[in-house]
């Protein structure tokens, strides 16, 4: 298991079925915290909190447990587990959704077993943010607390988000929706402002363009690795953000180059991510080939 402090990751666990230029998949392990605990788990202990119905296959579990990835916080209830079916086209930044079948996870009510309530990182994926509200009011002492979030939340639950960006240390938002959040086209301005609601750390996901990130003592821009093709974009966000999580939780000390690295081995998880579908690829990552591409993005931005 990779040394660290412990991540606790609080999301959807999803079967997706998804079709891009590149082929198609039906009932594939997926999910918000599934993306982003297989992403972190690279780096340090990976919990998930999440609810999956009695049709969530035993394999998907199994793989998860071998990858030494705990799972006491996935309840299992009657039902069927959610499901997400979308449609990429040549456009690798846009999600077509079309189907959401919120199924057991209609009824989530996130709680954190009593061993996780003291983890020192603590992810809040993309959920409802009065849930996110209520996992915040479950842990104590965190070191960092990071939240994600999407339009639809942005939109119709905006006074329990702007709560949320009060408590959370780290927000990861997409560039569309901080342009909707901040009601401007810059996302610099986007970035500034979110700044000033509460988080310490802002993080602008530009898709295959890369992030932004906004930290107070320096702005930092990382690009994504130049993949000749994406084969399902599905998870980038999540992975982005379980790589740049786990990297954090593998540092001793929590610095503006923590924070660089951080970003950096969020771009890398996040473009070995697109070149399969579902966790294909991001599971049979090994050290050295993240060790590798890390290497790589060094040497392609470095200038003199
Ligand atoms: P990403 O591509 O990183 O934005 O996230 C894709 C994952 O988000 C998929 O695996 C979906 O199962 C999951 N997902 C899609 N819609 C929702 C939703 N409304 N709530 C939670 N998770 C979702």
């Amino acid at each position: 298991m990779a040394e660290g402090d412990r991540v606790v990751i609080v999301g959807s666990v999803a079967l997706d079925s998804v079709e891009t230029p590149l082929g198609r998949v039906e009932d594939a392990l997926g999910g918000s915290a599934v993306y982003a605990g297989v992403a972190a788990h690279h780096y340090a202990p990976v919990s998930l909190v999440g609810v999956v119905g009695t049709d969530f296959p035993e394999a998907h579990l199994q793989m998860l447990a071998a990858l030494e990835i705990d799972t006491e916080g996935v309840e299992v209830v009657e039902g069927e587990t959610f499901r997400w079916r979308g449609r990429y086209d040549f456009d690798v930044n846009q999600a077509h959704t079309l189907a959401t079948d919120l199924n057991v996870f209609e009824h989530f009510r996130p709680t954190l077993p009593n061993s996780h309530r003291d983890s020192e990182f603590v992810f809040l994926a993309n959920i409802d943010p009065e849930l996110q509200l209520s996992v915040l009011e479950q842990i104590d002492g965190a070191k960092l607390t990071f939240a994600d979030t999407m339009n639809f939340w942005i939109e119709n639950k905006r006074e329990p988000l702007m709560e949320v960006l009060r408590q959370v240390d780290v927000i990861f938002i997409n560039d569309a929706e901080a342009r909707e959040l901040c009601d401007t086209f810059s996302l610099i301005r986007a970035g500034n402002q979110l700044l000033e609601l509460g988080p310490q750390v802002v993080v602008i996901k530009k898709g295959e363009h890369g992030a932004l990130m906004f930290h107070p003592e320096q702005h930092f821009s990382v690009p994504s690795y130049p993949l000749p093709d994406v084969a399902d974009p599905t998870g980038a966000g999540d992975s982005f953000a379980g790589g740049f999580i786990g990297s954090l939780a593998a540092e001793p000390r929590l610095d503006a180059a923590a924070f660089r690295r951080a970003a950096v081995r969020g771009s890398v998880v996040a473009s070995f991510n697109v070149e399969d579908f579902s966790l294909n690829r991001l599971r049979a990552l090994t050290a050295e080939d993240l060790r590798q591409r890390f290497r790589e993005f060094r040497r392609f931005t470095y200038f003199d």
